[in-house]
């Protein structure tokens, strides 16, 4: 059936083209430390024609001329390992339709980078080397990336032409998938094989420490540009990686890709040079806002002369894809007899609904949180009033529930959300300005909230998001690796020429 949709929906079937590209994609940040697995139902799934719609690497196909055969796309946000099954149900549908098909000159590959499916040691090496069954070697094959991506040489070893994001946070997701496409049928017109330089840089940062718009990673995404410009070269990429994916792959990595296999020495050279520079500034790669423990945290904002103090709780940081039910935050604020702190929120739909059913006024013992991440939390048993109930959005079917906890007025979530702008506190009618201590679960202040905030701090705090890999017990990470092995000697040279 689903051979029958794609050929069908070929959107420049009619015309007569000069090439064709067939497209598809997986798009997935895999946490290993999340202890559930992702379906195929946690993914948003594009086929067809529906995956082209609105997108200008699309557009850019379509103005070329190209023959476009969009297969299936499917994007999941970051969360739990890919379970097996949803992974090989994609990778089968698209293989399928790669086979019926008929030649095609060139694949374009919509990828995070940072997929791990359980079974597999690298997932993303079996699907590049599932299609290159298919293709063989001479069809000419490019991949957009998520800077977060663990990219491995063995999944290099099957692409042609591979560029990831400049930016983090992302604000270039779309121009740099147009930037691949357009590499891709550069390589078409002017009869080139690409071939891609790749490096794995032995450096673990977190993603806190990724931002592109601070040095020294500033200065590195400008030079991208000027090696790309080199004669013979094509494009460059910087890969920050992803350190809550702890398998061997994890980690920094560069690429430079090369017209053709005659400036691939060319390639390796910059991506050395640039390889060396990073390595050379390891140590200066670090966190651009104030951070501190979760104690100390507490500690100063409880003494801070400012009105209000933000602390992000940034182990179990929502937007990274962390559980968001993290406990110790909340079990610290307690500890600490807080007199006017809200914690806004903690992920647990079975606390709400005992809210709800107990109604606002009443007096409950809930036991919160800590049953999603109950790697680096527990449970907390608290007792407090019910103040408020409340609706995401005007049109929300499920409440979440406002509960006063001694000094702290605790949002408690019936969904996996984060406080990331003055709205969502709008909505659980809560002004934050109007307390001491404000917690949310993200790693950043996000700008909003960085906008209306006297003060903000970064508790460095364990969870799915853990910001100190330092800290982090890895079992199955590439050693020796910085910052985990800080005295190290590492050069490019040393692993690339042999
Ligand atoms: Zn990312």
């Amino acid at each position: 059936m689903a051979v029958a949709l794609f050929a069908g929906l070929a959107c420049t079937s009619e015309k007569k083209t000069e090439f064709r590209i067939l497209t598809a994609g997986i798009r997935h940040e895999s946490n290993t430390f999340i202890p559930y697995l992702t379906k195929a139902t946690d993914f948003t799934v594009k086929r067809g024609s529906d995956a082209m719609q609105g997108m200008p690497w699309a557009r850019f196909l379509e103005d070329a001329g190209i023959e476009v055969i969009p297969t299936l796309h499917a994007r999941g946000g970051a969360s739990g390992v890919v379970s097996k099954e949803a992974y090989e149900g994609f990778r089968d549908e698209i293989l399928q339709a790669l086979r019926a098909v008929g030649s095609v000159d060139g694949i374009f590959l919509d990828m995070h980078g940072a997929m791990h499916v359980e079974g597999y040691p690298d997932a993303q090496v079996d699907f590049i080397q599932q299609i290159r069954k298919i293709v063989g070697e001479d069809v000419v094959i490019a991949a957009s990336f998520d800077l977060h991506g663990n990219i491995s040489q063995e999944f290099i070893d099957g692409l042609n032409i591979v560029s990831a994001y400049r930016t983090a946070p992302h604000i270039d997701g779309e121009e740099t998938r147009t930037r691949t496409v357009r590499l891709l049928v550069e390589a078409l017109k002017k009869d080139l094989i690409p071939q891609t330089a790749h490096i794995n840089l032995p450096i673990l940062i977190p993603g806190e420490k990724g931002i592109t718009s601070v040095e020294p990673l500033k200065s590195f995404y400008a030079r991208l540009n000027e090696i790309s410009r080199i004669p013979g070269l094509m494009d460059a990429s910087i890969f920050v990686g992803m350190p809550e994916t702890a398998v061997t792959r994890a980690g920094m990595s560069v690429q430079v890709v090369a017209q053709d296999e005659q400036y691939l020495p060319e390639a390796l050279t910059q991506a050395e040079l640039l390889a060396n520079m990073i390595w050379e500034k390891r140590t200066d790669l670090k966190f651009d806002v104030p951070t501190a423990s979760l104690d100390e945290a507490i500690e100063t904002a409880l003494e801070a002369p400012e009105t209000t103090v933000f602390i992000t709780d940034s182990g179990d940081n929502v937007t990274a894809g962390a559980a968001g039910d993290g406990t110790l935050v909340l079990d610290r604020l307690l500890a600490y007899k807080v007199p006017d702190a809200v914690l806004a929120g903690i992920v647990d739909p079975d606390a709400v609904e005992h809210c709800v059913a107990a109604g606002v006024g009443a007096e409950v013992d809930l036991s919160v949180g800590g049953k999603i991440d109950n790697v680096f939390s527990n449970p907390v048993a608290v007792s407090g009033k019910v103040i408020r109930l409340t609706k995401e959005q005007p049109d929300s079917k499920q409440l979440d529930a406002v509960v006063q906890v001694d000094g702290v007025t605790l949002v408690l979530l019936s969904r996996h959300r984060a406080f990331t702008d003055p709205a969502h506190f709008r909505a659980v009618k809560i002004d934050p300005l109007a307390h001491k201590i404000v917690v949310v679960k993200e790693g950043y202040l996000f700008q909003a909230l960085r906008d209306i905030a006297p003060r903000a701090i970064m508790a460095l705090t364990p969870g799915f998001a853990y910001q100190l890999v330092e800290n982090i017990d890895y079992k199955h990470i590439r050693r020796p690796i910085f910052p985990l092995d800080p005295h190290m000697i590492w050069s490019a040279n040393m692993h690339t020429h042999k």
